[in-house]
């Protein structure tokens, strides 16, 4: 139970790390931000992380994602991984993959697979070696340790120790690792966006080395990352029958900002700029969003906006929404509940969206009601 410090509420549903209920996120942003920038910045600073992205004026220029930093010479970057040495701009590149990797047996627990061609009927023969699941073949799951976000519920936080490893995988290496039983390749983490020039230097070796075998590319992304980087992971996606999985964290800029530490602008546009792509690829999604439904704070409210952005755009979108499981900052919040998902669902039916799934059903709990 916590309780909020401008106006008193208390409920499970309010998060004494944060200190502030949804409403007055919403309503107050600016009053309440700069208290829940220090929680922010203390868990950032706990793993060495920059609290911002660094803006020297004589910095190295790092263009792979939002934040645009200028850094400094012995510096870091926001994401804690791009840094600058001797003049030159390290970290990220395609002989230097900060990562694990591991391969999951098909039809995997992944955000897409009740649209996509490991786990469904469609994208056969083309894009699938089976007319249905592909029992027997594997996706090769790369996991980035390293994000241009900081969200405080991170549901895989433990990368943050790995950011600064001295560990390098270089992109020959990991796609060897795509043997011949491997159909995908899924990039997530973390997130692809800071070491997206290992990630497309791994995909194009992946998918030549394929020779005409299935060889599916699909990322999972906060969205964040510069245009021309998007353009050719989805020029990836599109020819090889992968997919693009866009995290929608929140839609209001308050509450993203209060959660993730960063704007969502950038994720929304590039959102909005991918779906023009859709046409190319009609028969198989290249684009599906998810939301993971965090207690109290990504409410009905929230799905309702974003489900009815992505209505707008297309009503064919795959939308999946995920149950949040108290990690890391966030244990104070409980589980998402039953009531809280189905109300979720019903709002982006209402919304006009067709595709709509909720994920992680095992995590779903009965604290609180919608
Ligand atoms: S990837 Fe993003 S956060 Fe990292 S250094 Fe580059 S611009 Fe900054
Ligand atoms: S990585 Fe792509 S193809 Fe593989 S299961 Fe996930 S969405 Fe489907």
């Amino acid at each position: 139970m916590g309780t909020c410090k401008h106006c008193g509420k208390s409920a499970k549903t309010v998060s004494d790390v944060i200190g502030y209920c949804a409403q007055c996120i919403r309503g107050h942003f600016n009053e309440v931000w700069p208290d829940i920038k220090r929680v922010h910045d203390e868990t950032r600073r706990l793993h060495g992380l920059p609290t911002d992205p660094p803006r020297a004026a004589d910095g190295k220029a790092c263009p792979l994602c939002h934040h645009q930093c200028l850094i400094p010479e012995g510096g870091r970057g926001y994401c804690g991984l791009r840094r600058v040495a001797n003049g030159r701009l390290i970290g990220g590149r395609p002989h230097e993959g900060n990562l694990s990797y591991y391969h999951d047996p098909l039809p995997t627990n992944c955000v897409a697979d009740f649209v996509c061609p490991a786990g469904s009927d469609c994208g056969y023969p083309r894009y699938s070696v089976a007319p249905g699941p592909e029992y027997g073949y594997r996706n090769l799951a790369v996991f980035y340790q390293a994000c241009s976000f900081n969200c405080l519920y991170c549901q895989n936080y433990h990368f943050r120790v790995r950011t600064a490893s001295p560990d390098r995988i270089t992109a020959e290496e990991l796609a060897a690792a795509a043997d011949d039983r491997t159909t995908c390749i899924c990039y997530f983490g973390g997130d692809p966006s800071p070491q997206i020039l290992h990630a497309l230097k791994t995909s194009t070796l992946a998918v030549r080395n394929a020779d005409n075998r299935v060889m599916r590319i699909c990322w999972e992304t906060n969205g964040a990352m510069q245009r021309p980087f998007l353009q050719r992971m989805a020029d990836l996606s599109l020819e090889s029958g992968g997919c693009i999985k866009f995290d929608l964290k929140a839609w209001d800029p308050g509450i993203h900002h209060a959660l993730c530490g960063v704007p969502n602008i950038a994720t929304i546009e590039n959102f909005r700029w991918l779906s023009t792509l859709i046409p190319r690829r009609p028969e198989l999604p290249l684009l599906v969003a998810s939301t993971l439904l965090v207690p109290g704070y990504v409410d009905e409210a929230e799905v309702t906006a974003i489900a009815t952005f992505l209505a707008d755009l297309n009503r064919e979108i795959p939308y999946r929404l995920l149950a949040f499981h108290p990690e890391f900052q966030l244990r104070d919040l409980p589980p998402t509940s039953k009531s809280h998902a189905e109300c979720c669902r019903a709002a982006a039916e209402r919304a006009g969206l067709r595709r709509i799934s909720i994920g992680n059903l095992h995590l779903l709990g009965n604290d609180y009601t919608c």
